[in-house]
């Protein structure tokens, strides 16, 4: 099959949370399940070229826009340890800046640029004589790839054949637009908005909406998820949309890319382990501990080590850790180590936590992907305490290192993590229902319970250590969803 991925984010070159990831670790696995596929990207301002071997190409990309044609240059680069192709966009005046996506309001010209990103890819895939299968959208930045198919190529030969199959990632953020410029710059009528279309949701363009609507088959990451947007505020006032698709609509889980994130061969923590050689960890522990600048008394200490590493916005549920590991961190019951990036109102939170608990509560504010693999191995148990969670990766990683994570049900986290049984020895972590910081901290005291307590501390680990998520059999999922989206186009 060949698949033509569109995405606002592709890991390694440019991420800013799971999007990154999967948009990376699918096409990876699907090269291994011999499907071919090419993923197209802006070529940002950011993006390291010449650390991940990126290079300009002659070809030019002629991108229709509104009733004229606007231009990108290709770039290219390949996925780490595959053969599959990244092309980058490059046009200055839309991505040669610092950021994705212009956090946390939003850059004022982000209709043009993902209008421009959605368009080029089509035109991307036409110039490389590559005929797609399937048009993978992600997300509202590419949502809109999804009417374009639909309409803009519907009478194009080399495209038309292509099944759309859009995946949500995240029903918060929809790409509101406005409707006369949106239109205009897709090149579409006027006659195409109207109170009610496929394109309107209170008076604007809603891109998750078109996306929703335009597509053939719509996944979200995570089965549980796929129920939560129906039937509840998750989701965020699209569920009649989403009812009205509910005979194509099916939740996949996310993957993780092992090559990537295993305790076996992870190159940025500071020891490699296996479930056979556990004992490892410890020293990943004692060189994170030093690294923070404890002591040695400290870093002997015995206390669990507790990590988070997260976006910080309302969804991650930071509202929670105050109260939550207040009375854990008082009473010299655990350490916690915390990374994290985005609002200032939790970076503050981050901040007055280390502040209080300066020894135990050790705290990094930014964006730092080798900190995150070390937070991961190095930690005892790992929190997700979210509001709401579409899939989450986190905990997935933490389960491969023996991490054992405390999240809240809901999402891909109640799909990916099993509360622990003493009675039975069946599970890999520890669970908590309502939003509210006291059901956090008996979930925690639970898990810390458990911490050194033979024979369950060895047993939750090896849980943990030999679930498999692999990428592979998400994608696999994805081809399947992929067969019976093409039955639908090609009937
Ligand atoms: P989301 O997509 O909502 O951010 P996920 O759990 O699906 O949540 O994916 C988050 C990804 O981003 C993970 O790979 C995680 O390690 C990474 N990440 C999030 N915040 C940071 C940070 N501050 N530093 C490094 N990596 C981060």
């Amino acid at each position: 099959m060949r698949i033509l991925t569109i995405s606002a984010e592709v890991t390694p070159f440019a991420k800013a949370g799971g999007l990154g990831d999967v948009a990376a670790s699918l096409p990876k696995a699907w090269e291994e399940l011999g499907h071919e596929s090419i993923v197209v990207i802006p070529k940002y301002g950011h993006i390291d070229c010449e650390k991940h071997s990126i290079q300009p190409t002659d070809i030019i990309v002629a991108v229709p826009i509104g009733t004229w044609t606007e231009y990108a240059r290709l770039w290219i680069g390949t996925l780490p340890d595959s053969g599959v192709k990244v092309y980058l966009l490059q046009n200055s005046d839309y991505f040669d800046r610092e950021g994705i996506y212009g956090n946390p309001d939003g850059f004022t010209d982000n209709d043009r640029r993902f209008i421009f990103l959605a368009r080029a890819a089509f035109e991307t895939a036409r110039t490389l004589g590559f005929k797609p299968d399937i048009i993978h959208a992600h997300d509202n930045h590419t949502a809109l790839a999804m009417p374009m198919l639909k309409i803009n190529y519907a009478n194009d030969s080399f495209l038309n054949e292509a099944a759309g199959v859009f995946t949500i990632h995240n029903m918060v953020y929809q790409g509101l637009y406005d409707s006369q410029k949106a239109i205009q710059f897709m090149g579409l009528h006027r006659r195409h908005f109207f109170k009610g279309s496929w394109f309107e949701q209170y008076g604007a363009l809603n891109s998750l909406k078109a996306g929703i609507m335009f597509s053939d088959k719509v996944t979200t990451v995570s089965p549980t998820y796929a129920h939560e947007v129906r039937w509840t505020k998750s989701g965020e006032n699209l569920q009649d949309s989403l009812h009205a698709r509910a005979s194509d609509l099916i939740g996949v889980l996310n993957g993780v890319d092992y090559t990537e994130w295993d305790s076996k061969t992870d190159k940025l923590i500071y020891e490699n382990y296996s479930a056979k050689t556990i004992e490892r960890k410890e020293y990943n522990k004692q060189h994170l501990l030093a690294d923070f600048g404890l002591n040695t008394r400290e870093i002997s200490d015995g206390l669990p080590l507790v990590g988070m590493v997260t976006r910080l916005t309302p969804q991650k549920g930071i509202d929670l850790l105050e109260r939550g590991l207040d009375h854990f961190l008082k009473n010299n019951l655990m350490r916690v180590v915390l990374l994290g990036s985005g609002e200032s109102r939790y970076e503050d939170v981050l901040r007055s936590l280390a502040k209080k608990y300066p020894r135990r509560a050790l705290v990094q504010i930014g964006y730092n992907n080798t900190l995150s693999h070390k937070i991961t191995a190095a930690s005892d148990f790992f929190l997700v305490p979210s509001r709401f969670e579409p899939c989450g990766l986190t905990q997935m990683y933490a389960l491969k290192y023996g991490t054992i994570p405390i999240v809240r049900s809901t999402g891909g986290l109640a799909d990916t993590v099993m509360e622990y049984d003493a009675g039975t020895g069946y599970g890999t972590g520890f669970l908590f229902q309502q939003f509210s910081a006291a059901e956090f901290r008996t979930a925690i005291g639970r898990a810390i319970s458990h911490y050194r307590i033979k024979p369950h501390w060895d047993i939750i680990r090896n849980n943990a250590m030999t679930q498999n998520f692999s990428s592979l059999i998400s994608a696999q999922n994805y081809i399947n969803v992929f067969h019976w989206a093409l039955e639908k186009v090609r009937s």
